[in-house]
C-alpha cells in the first residue's frame, strides 16, 4: 500500500497562482500565554517566507500555509520584516515566531537572519520557534541552550506512522520526531509538541483515542503539548474532502474529552483555530462560544474545573457519534 493517490491530490489542489508577490510580514499581534505557571503577555510574529521545504515538493494534507508564502523572499526582505515586527514589540515576556515552515531551514531563513531574529529577542524570557525534525542537530541544540530562552515547537502531529504517512503525508516518521526531541532534551532546550486532532480518514472515536495516545507518547519528551484541532485551510486535501461532505472538523466535545484524559501528563493546551465555525472544531452552534471559551480558559489557567460543568443538548448526539459512528451525523442539521 502506498500513499501516492494522496500525494497526487495534494499537488493537484495546490494553486501556485494563490502565492502572492508580497514581501511584508503576514502578521504581528499580542495575546495571553502561559510562562512557568503564570499568565503573561506574548507577542506573535508570522514571517512571510519562501515556504516550507516539504510543501514545495509534496506537502501535508491539511496545510494551506503555502498560500501565504512568496518565492521572492530573501534574507534582506526578512530583515525588513523583522524591523516591522520590532516596531510593534513592547517587551512581552513570550515571543512566538511562525514562518509557515521551519525556522531552522537555512533555505527558508538564512543562518545569519535566524541569529539576528533570536538576538533581537534576547531580552524575552521565552522565544518559541517551529521546526521540522530534520533540522534539529546537536550543534544547533547546544547553541540554543547557550541562548537560554528558546523553546522549539515540533509538529509531531501523531504517534502513529500510519497516520503520518496515509492521513497527513507528513514526510517524516515518529522516530524522526523522537530523535529531534531527544536531541533537544539532551541539551536542555524546552520542547513544545503539536498533536493534530482529527486528521482525515478517521472517525471521531478513532481521532479521540489516537490523540490521547499521541499525547501520552509525546509527554515524556515535551514541556508543553498543544492539541491542534483541524481547521479547514484553502487549497488542501482536507478542504477537498470537506467540500464533498467526506470530512467534518472535530467536535468541541471531543477536545474537552481529550483534555480531560491527558491534562495530568504535562502542560497540555488547546487554542482551536476557527473554533466554533464550520471550518474549525465546532458543536451545534448554540453552545460553541461557551465551550471554546472554556477550552481557552482551561489552557491558560491549567484548571480542569473549566471543563467540568459544560453541557448542551447536542452532547447526547456527539456521544452517539462517538459510540456508534458517523451515521448519526446529520448533514442537513449541520449545514
Ligand atoms: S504542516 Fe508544516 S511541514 Fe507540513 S507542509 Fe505545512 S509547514 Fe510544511
Ligand atoms: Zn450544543
Amino acid at each position: 500500500m502506498d500513499n501516492s493517490h494522496v500525494v497526487r491530490l495534494i499537488r493537484q489542489l495546490r494553486k501556485e497562482s494563490a502565492r502572492k508577490e508580497r514581501k511584508n510580514l503576514i502578521g504581528a499581534w499580542r495575546e495571553k500565554d502561559r510562562l512557568n505557571g503564570e499568565l503573561v503577555d506574548s507577542f506573535v510574529i508570522i514571517f512571510r517566507t519562501s515556504g516550507c521545504k516539504w510543501a514545495k515538493i509534496s506537502g501535508c494534507s491539511m496545510c494551506g500555509y503555502y498560500n501565504d508564502t512568496s518565492p521572492e523572499i530573501d534574507g534582506a526582505t526578512l530583515l525588513t520584516q523583522l524591523k516591522e515586527a520590532l516596531g510593534k514589540y513592547h517587551g512581552e515576556k513570550v515571543v512566538k515566531i511562525y514562518t509557515s515552515g521551519s525556522f531552522f531551514d537555512e533555505n527558508e531563513i538564512p543562518k545569519s537572519v535566524q541569529d539576528e531574529i533570536l538576538s533581537s529577542f534576547s531580552g524575552a524570557e521565552r522565544v518559541i520557534v517551529e521546526s521540522r525534525p530534520e533540522f534539529i542537530k546537536d550543534p544547533l541544540a547546544e547553541a540554543l541552550h547557550q541562548r537560554g530562552n528558546v523553546m522549539v515547537a515540533l509538529g509531531m502531529e501523531s504517534a502513529s506512522d500510519e497516520t503520518l504517512i496515509y492521513r497527513i503525508n507528513k514526510g517524516f516518521l515518529v522516530r524522526h520526531y523522537v530523535r529531534a526531541a531527544e536531541t533537544l532534551n539532551r541539551h536542555h532546550v524546552p520542547v513544545k509538541t503539536y498533536v493534530l486532532f482529527k486528521p482525515p480518514f478517521m472517525t471521531e472515536a478513532e481521532a479521540i483515542e489516537e490523540a490521547v495516545h499521541s499525547i501520552e507518547f509525546a509527554a515524556k519528551y515535551s514541556d508543553v503539548i498543544s492539541l491542534n484541532p483541524m481547521n479547514i485551510q484553502r487549497s488542501t486535501l482536507v478542504e477537498y474532502l470537506w467540500k464533498r461532505g467526506e470530512y467534518r472538523p472535530p467536535w468541541l466535545w471531543s477536545i474537552v474529552e481529550v483534555l480531560k484524559r491527558t491534562h495530568h501528563l504535562c502542560e497540555v493546551v488547546s487554542y482551536p483555530t476557527a473554533g466554533g465555525t464550520r471550518r474549525g472544531a465546532h458543536n451545534c452552534g448554540k453552545c460553541d462560544e461557551k465551550v471554546v471559551e472554556a477550552i481557552y480558559n482551561f489552557s491558560l489557567h491549567q484548571d480542569i474545573s473549566y471543563l467540568e460543568q459544560l453541557d448542551c443538548e447536542c452532547k447526547e448526539r456527539w456521544e452517539k457519534i462517538v459510540k456508534y459512528g458517523p451515521q448519526f451525523w446529520d448533514y442537513t442539521v449541520e449545514s
